[in-house]
């Protein structure tokens, strides 16, 4: 393995993100060599190292298995139920509203 670019810590690239920062995003490295590494200079001490991966080669933490897929389109479905009436809105109900927006807005016209 060659030489990794280092970058100034702060100053790192777009698109590279250190372990922790995938993991807020969802990410994990996902088997991926380390891309670069950040180094903080600290007084009398070796400089503080983080590691940078490339985010567009990045997975994410759980994998979506057919089960889990099937759960989520269950609840994206439920949430598009309008409690009002009890169709289908094609689209999640605003938190907001409540209600389809039909139902919300029963006067307004939807203008395409
Ligand atoms: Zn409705």
């Amino acid at each position: 393995m060659g030489a990794l670019p280092v970058f100034r810590w702060r100053l790192a690239p777009d698109g590279y993100a250190t372990r922790r920062q995938l993991r807020s995003l969802g990410l994990r490295p996902g088997g991926q060599d380390v891309a670069a590494q950040l180094e903080r200079p600290r007084r009398r001490r070796a400089p503080l190292v983080a590691y940078l991966y490339r985010i567009d080669l990045a997975q994410p933490v759980r994998p979506m298995t057919p089960a889990k897929r099937a759960a989520l389109a269950k609840a994206n479905a439920a949430r598009r139920i309008c409690p009002n009436c009890r169709t289908d809105a094609g689209y999640c109900i605003p938190r907001s509203l409540g209600m389809c927006v039909t139902c919300a807005y029963p006067d307004e016209r939807h203008v395409a």
